[in-house]
């Protein structure tokens, strides 16, 4: 396995000299500088925005005594709007995660009202069913921050795609997140499977299908499997960038599409496309 960048070092002091600022600048069609804020121009976002405000308005005064300066940091913490700003919430979660000190933001009494009356949520992460990676615990995160979409080996088909496209053209969202996991049991039973050349029971064959474009050659046993891994986040990231509807956000500087993974040893989360 190579050895993994973390995508943000803010909390583990590595002195890793990337970020998730200096990489995504590397990969997205325009330059860090041309990102600029997704709400300058969706009337619908304002009028979610609005929506969240008049009920932020009312969860407020239905707030009980002691509870409510505990918990009014996490009621009115900033919302990322551009792709910047939201991968550097994301790192900055996997940051606290992988590091204990979870901040377990946004499962109030007062957040779960002001819910009620819509959903803003600032990325959509696309990962894999495994129970050992959940989006909002890897990056600490709570209701209404991130619109998860999960299949195994994080695979496509068209209800993963409907899903992933709901978020960022009805929702507005700046960022989609491929995210893999290390020893992914998906990727796993799909180049055993090619191996073998026996056929997975019922459902399953369809998802070892869909991993196998990426299933690596140049390596065997368990380094085929892991080199599979990144390269099935590749697969999945570059087929979500080759879809028209988003290809024209990114190239607007609207959203970044990312490819991450997950490790289990150390819970970091870093960047593969
Ligand atoms: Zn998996």
């Amino acid at each position: 396995m190579s050895s993994p960048h973390p995508v943000h070092d803010s909390v583990g002091g590595g002195g890793c000299s990337h970020s998730w600022t200096y990489v995504l600048s590397v990969n997205s069609d325009a330059p860090a500088g041309a990102l600029r804020p997704t709400d300058s121009k969706p009337a619908r976002r304002s009028l979610l925005r609005g929506a969240l405000t008049g009920a932020a308005a009312l969860g407020a005064g239905l707030a009980v005594g002691a509870a409510a300066p505990a918990t009014a940091a996490t009621n009115h913490r900033p919302r990322p709007t551009t792709p910047d700003e939201a991968l550097r919430e994301l790192a900055a979660g996997n940051a606290r995660w992988r590091t204990f000190r979870e901040k377990h933001p946004d499962e109030t009494h007062r957040v779960r009202q002001e819910l009620v009356s819509g959903q803003h949520p600032f990325a959509v992460v696309l990962g894999c069913i495994d129970s050992r990676v959940p989006p909002e615990l890897v990056f600490d995160q709570g209701l209404g921050d991130l619109l998860t979409v999960r299949s195994a080996g994080e695979v496509l088909d068209e209800a993963v795609l409907g899903s992933v496209a709901y978020g960022v053209l009805e929702l507005d969202i700046p960022l989609v997140l491929v995210l893999g996991h290390q020893s992914c049991g998906a990727v796993r039973a799909a180049v055993e499977a090619e191996e073998s050349g026996e056929k997975l029971p019922a459902h399953i064959q369809y998802l070892a299908d869909q991993i196998a474009p990426a299933i690596d050659h140049t390596t065997e046993g368990d380094a085929r499997i892991d080199a599979t891994i990144d390269a099935n986040i590749r697969l999945v990231h570059d087929r979500l960038a080759a879809e028209p509807d988003l290809a024209a956000k990114v190239s607007a500087g609207e959203l970044a599409i990312v490819g991450a993974r997950y490790e289990l040893t150390n819970q970091l989360v870093h960047r593969i496309a």
